[in-house]
Order: C-alpha cells, then structure tokens, then sequence
C-alpha cells in the first residue's frame, strides 16, 4: 500500500524589539545570566505587565507578509503550567482570539506552484532557560518574556521537502519585513513538526506525533524524512501509532520518544486580567501596510519582467534580503543583470556554500563584482583567469584590478606581443624544438 505524509508546521519567532513583550528590558541575546531581568519578567508578586505596542506592531507585519487577516479585537489569555523555566508558572499567549488568522504561503510543490496555509499567528512571550549540571540545575531568565510569535500552519504539507521550502520562504518574509532575524542558532527561530501518515486516497486524517528539538532547517527535513518511514513500517507491521511527543536526536539520526498524551498538559487557558484586550483599528492596520517593503514574490516578479532574469536566476535571488540586497548593488553599480546574475549563483553562492557562510561574510564590495565582470568584458583577462581572481578577492577582499595588476594576470591580446613571447620561449628551449620536430609532441605539453 502507498502511503502519503500529513505534515504540519508550528514555529515560534522571537521580534526583533528592543524591549521585552511586558517590561523594558533588553531583548539582547546572550549577556551575564540573569542580568536582563526585573521583577516584571520574573514574575514577582505585586509586578504588572505592560504590552509592548512594537510587538503588536511587528505581529501585524508578519500577519499581513504572510496573506493573513488582522483581526481587530483580540485577548491575552494564561496558559498555566509549572515548569522551571516559567517564573510567573503560567505563559501571556493567546488562545482563542489570535491576533492573525487565514494566511499562506507559496511554495513550489511537485505538481507547481502550491499554498501552504497559515492557520493562526498569535503572540506570546519566551521562557527562560535551563542547563543540567551535575551539581544541579540553573536557570537564566534573560530570555523571560521575550515576545514571541508562533506561527502555525494548516496539515498542508506532503513531503520533507516542501516543509523545508515552507521554512525557508516563511524565514525570508520575516527577515525582508525586518520582524526578525530568524537565527535558529540562537534560538529566535524554532520549530516544531507534527507528522501523520494515511493510505494514498484517504481524506482522514491518521494519528499524529509531534516533534521537537530539531536545531536547523536540514534538521527538519531530516526528522520527518525518518519520521515518515518509522510511521509506515510500524503500520505495515500491525503496530499502532501512539499519539506523542518526539524528539529528534542529531546524534542518532532517529526521532525517541519523549512523552506520550496521557502526560499531555490542561493548560486551563483563561483571559489574563492585567491586559485583557487589544484592539486593532484599520488605521494602524493600514500604517503598517503602507510600511511593508517588497517582499520576495514581488521581488521575484520584478527581476523577471524588469530586469530580464529567468525565473530560476529571480527565485534563487530573492531568498534572502541579503542576497537580493547584493543583486541589486551590483545592478545599481552599473552590472548587467544577466552577467551579475551568473556569477553570483555560480562561483558566488558555490563558494558560500563550501566554505559555509552567509552573504553577509562576503569581504568584498559589489562594485567589485561588477568591476571583475568589466574586465572579462573588455578582453582584460579570461573567463578562466576570473575564476582565479574571484578566488582571490574572496579570501583577501581586494579588489579585482589590484589582483590582476599584482600578480601580473592580465590576459595579453597584442598579435605582436604574443609573437614575440613566443620566440623567445622557443629559443630559450632549442632542444624541444628539435624533439617536437622529431614527432616528440609530448614536448609541447605546458
Ligand atoms: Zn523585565
């Protein structure tokens, strides 16, 4: 029997603010433990919370880059629980009025272009964290109260891949609208995946498991590759699926079992009295429309009709604002798009990814780029020696024109002077004239 994958995807974003969602501490990362805290985010008796409207703020904007409705009166609601981590032992989250609903995202799937959608955008705030020592355990609340929002889409994904494409477009939207910086390294980007799997034909849905603790983006794709096929031979061999909660082991490369529904939390969700509501009007609504910058689809678009690119060259481009934002300083410098194009999703993007890094590692300038493309153009050096120059420039971020000059690579295209360099290699080597004569042609082997 054929088998398809319902996948689902819930990721929590930390918002660039400069303070946190209920007090005015700093949302910097890292920092001495505990140091970024006060009674607010601690949770100490008698301290009342007060919503950051830059949270609000920075909620709407990712709700409208990605196709949500903004919905105009919303509540914050306990979500109780004891934990550690959770200083005031419940979380300001939303439960039944997100902010943002009924979004998606495009994402191209086997059969085309396909909507992944966005089922609910509501905000809330970060926990602290914990370390496990063998003298005990410890607890840095810098974190605490962070705001957070949580983006969960509708089971609308059918393989590893397209998960992956969904995490990589919703990080793109978010980074060119400026809500976050999406570092999973450092936490501010995080997801979770909840997997099912039924016979191909099947409109039911099968038992679901979540998983967690997945650390990049390949992560992902891998824990639900492997989760996918666990599912289907437990299946195949009369097993049931148990609904749980799964934890994805980098090391083993396995999903292990983490804790099954019985153990599942009643969060007992109620409105939190200290804030209540939070109204919307179409006003600010449309002030934050209105500050929406291009994002990658209109980007894409653009690069296609305007500038000439192939659909292919635009989409790979438009990825990141980085990415995007060095295209178009190359363009700006006078660079034809096509040429600029070429180079950067060829030696560019190769060479980031061999050596690991972000465009934004990149040590030389785009006029530098445009200035190397020059030279092959103008008959300065060859398409051969401009790799090598490349090379250079991204190790050292000198300049093209500097290299070529210091390390004498200038392509010569003078007839008389080829001739004459010619003549004096031959008659520096009079013996290999002579083998060559004699049919030795190994002899003219550089
Ligand atoms: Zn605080």
């Amino acid at each position: 029997m054929k088998y398809e994958a319902i996948i689902g995807l819930e990721v929590h974003v930390e918002l660039a603010t400069k303070t946190k969602m209920y007090c005015s501490c700093t949302t910097e990362f890292g920092g001495d433990t505990n140091n970024h805290c006060c009674p607010v985010c601690l949770g100490l008796p008698g301290s009342l919370p007060v919503l950051n409207k830059e949270a609000v703020n920075y909620a709407i904007k990712a709700g409208l880059a990605l196709n949500c409705t903004i919905n105009k009166e919303t509540y914050m609601a306990r979500k109780n629980y004891f934990y550690p981590d959770c200083p005031k032992n419940y979380q300001i989250t939303q439960d039944e009025t997100p902010l943002c609903t009924d979004g998606y995202i495009e994402v191209a799937g086997e059969d085309g272009e396909k909507k992944i959608r966005i089922h609910r955008i509501h905000i809330e705030e970060d926990t602290g964290k914990g370390f496990h020592r063998v003298d005990g355990s410890y607890y840095d609340f810098n974190r605490a109260g962070v705001p957070l929002i949580e983006i969960v889409s509708s089971p609308d994904m059918r393989t590893p891949q397209e998960a992956k494409e969904y995490l990589e477009k919703l990080k793109a939207i978010l980074q060119y609208v400026g809500v976050s910086d999406c570092k999973m390294e450092e936490g501010s980007l995080r997801c979770d995946a909840n997997v099912s799997i039924r016979p191909e034909g099947s409109e039911e849905f099968g038992v679901k498991v979540e998983i967690k603790n997945m650390n990049s983006f390949r992560a992902v794709e891998k824990a639900i590759e492997y989760e996918i096929k666990r599912q289907i031979k437990a299946v195949e061999n009369g097993e049931d699926i148990v609904q749980e909660t799964r934890r994805w082991d980098e090391s083993r490369l396995e999903t292990v079992s983490m804790r099954s529904k019985e153990h599942a939390h009643d969060y007992r969700y109620f409105p939190d009295a200290d804030i209540i509501s939070l109204s919307v009007d179409d006003e600010w609504i449309n002030r934050v429309k209105e500050s929406l910058p291009e994002l990658p689809e209109q980007k894409k678009t653009r690069y296609v009709k305007e500038l000439g690119l192939p659909e292919y060259d635009a989409m790979i481009l438009t990825m990141s604002k980085s990415l995007a934002a060095f295209f178009e300083a190359c363009v700006a410098e006078g660079g034809n798009p096509k040429e600029v194009s070429n180079w950067m999703m060829g030696e560019l993007l190769r060479t980031l990814n061999d050596k690991m890094l972000e465009i934004d590692d990149v040590k030389f300038r785009p006029a530098d780029l445009v200035k190397l493309i020059e030279l092959i153009n103008k008959g300065t050096i060859s398409g051969t020696i401009a790799k090598k120059v490349f090379k250079e420039m991204f190790e050292t971020g000198n300049n093209p024109e500097k290299i070529v000059e210091e390390k004498g690579m200038v392509q010569v295209s003078d007839e008389g002077a080829i001739i004459e360099i010619i003549n004096k290699v031959l008659d520096e080597n009079p013996q290999s004239v002579i083998d060559f004569k004699n049919g030795k042609t190994k002899a003219m082997a550089l």
